[in-house]
């Protein structure tokens, strides 16, 4: 019977697992459930992980239900030794097991479509929690099971992720919603993807007036990453969607040419084909320090091939040379970390795949090779453009490697984004230098 708003309601996940705890496996089934949960407004307030332990999972299970109105749980369901969570479920409830028929023969067609039998290990997942309704499993063994008991509810899931995914959005949630009455919820969440900017430059400087706008009923989150920085603001069940639609409006004035989109889904690299896509304009990479990290992100954009030519990993001098047309001596006199050299590598290989647009990278992505000049971190992103804009930017990354290649993908990426849609400046950018200045010099 639907009850109550639901965003009165509360949710904890327990993730059960050895694995997740000595560090084996990353634990993506409680990220994902805690986007899948705010999605449909009950919010997510405790994750907790325990390990493959009866008297662990029994003390957490008391613990969350007696806190939340929801409690999902991951793994150890499956029929190994290790997978103790039904028993744990067992003791919470006072409850004993029946054989459920349905996931019998389901499990029983599973294996003779693989041309096995079914053991005993495997016949006992169809043995199920008596007071437990089954959340049917069609692509594994394991079936979800879910308790209504006392006026809260407890949905134990399989560990692999993209079973618990199916259960999850395929039973479990129409469940939660025909008990928790979705009209009366109002969820407002919006999102400012930026890249460029440093989360503490973000939030002290350009949003100073932050503390005197927000009204109180919004969330503000800063969630910085390697490509940059996500500003999520949220309602749940506000005074009114004017105020937060206005902040959103004043956030976007304020953050303006640092955001690249505001959908949380797309990717740096996805709004970069959007907007080269738009413009039928082309793109050529030329990397060193990145490694083929560009071509990486671009190609994983479904429909890149419209706006994304190819590209040259040029990480030997021999390469830049004989491949981008870099001029040997010019090499010599500056070294490959330089302004003219990351200059002469994007104009190279746009000439050489003939596209509007050429991008470098090249620097020292660490651990060693730093010198006092030219640390560890140091990168030259180069960018050539058919309308004339010939230019390299210096960054100081940081003396992690792989970071340091992300990082060179964003601000490539970044430098891009500021030409085609017409944005002048970089203004977090220590030093920019323009081919034309060093002809003249
Ligand atoms: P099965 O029926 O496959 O045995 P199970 O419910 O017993 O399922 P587990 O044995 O705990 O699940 O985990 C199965 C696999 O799922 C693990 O090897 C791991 O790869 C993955 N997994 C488990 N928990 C998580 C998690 N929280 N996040 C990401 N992956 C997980
Ligand atoms: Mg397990």
């Amino acid at each position: 019977m639907p009850t109550a708003d639901p965003s009165t309601h509360s949710a904890a996940i327990l993730t059960v697992g050895n694995e997740l705890l000595n560090g084996d496996i990353v634990n993506t089934n409680a990220s994902w459930l805690g986007r899948t949960l705010r999605g449909v407004g009950v919010p997510c307030e405790t994750v907790l992980t325990v390990p493959d332990r009866l008297d662990r999972i029994v003390a957490a299970l008391r613990q969350l239900r007696a806190e939340h109105d929801l409690v999902i749980v991951s793994g150890g369901l499956g029929p190994t030794r290790d997978d103790v969570t039904k028993l744990a479920l067992l003791e919470v409830f006072g409850d004993t097991l029946v054989r459920d028929d349905r996931v019998l023969a389901h499990v029983s067609d599973y294996f003779r479509k693989r041309g096995r039998e079914p053991g005993e290990v495997n016949m006992a997942q169809a043995d199920v929690p008596s007071r437990a309704t089954v959340l049917f499993n069609d692509l594994g063994t394991a079936p979800g099971l879910l308790f209504d008991v006392d006026g809260k509810l407890v949905a134990a899931m399989p560990g692999v992720p993209y079973e618990l995914h199916h259960i999850t959005s395929q039973r479990l949630v129409p469940e939660l919603e025909k008990r928790w009455k979705k009209s009366e919820r109002r969820v407002l969440q919006h999102y400012f993807r930026t890249t460029g900017i440093g989360e503490s430059d973000l939030s002290d400087r350009l949003l100073a007036g932050l503390e005197q706008r927000i009204p109180p009923d919004v969330d503000i989150a800063f969630l910085p990453h390697p490509q940059g920085v996500d500003i999520r603001i949220s309602q749940v069940n506000g005074e009114s969607a004017d105020t937060f639609a206005r902040f959103a409006e004043w956030l976007r004035g304020t953050a303006g040419t640092f955001v690249f989109s505001e959908d949380y889904r797309q990717s740096l690299a996805g709004r970069m084909v959007e907007l080269l896509t738009a413009q039928k304009k082309t793109l050529a990479v030329a990397e060193s320090c990145s490694g083929g990290y560009l071509a990486d992100a671009l190609t994983d954009v479904p429909g890149s091939s419209r706006c994304f030519a190819g590209g040259v990993v040029a990480y030997g001098n021999e390469v830049k040379v004989s491949q981008l047309g870099v001029d040997a001596a010019v090499l010599e006199r500056h070294g490959a970390v330089s302004a003219p050299v990351a200059l002469a590598m994007a104009r190279g290989v746009a000439g050489r795949l003939g596209t509007d647009f050429g991008i470098s990278t090249t620097g020292i992505a660490g651990p060693d090779g730093g010198t006092p000049d030219k640390p560890v971190g140091t990168v030259w992103i180069g960018f050539w453009s058919a309308d004339g804009a010939h230019l390299a930017c210096r960054y100081h990354f940081t003396t992690e490697r792989l970071v340091n290649k992300e990082r060179s993908f964003a601000a490539a990426m970044d430098l891009l984004r500021r030409h085609v849609t017409g944005i002048n400046g970089f203004p977090y950018h220590p030093e920019v230098v323009h081919a034309a200045d060093q002809r003249n010099q």
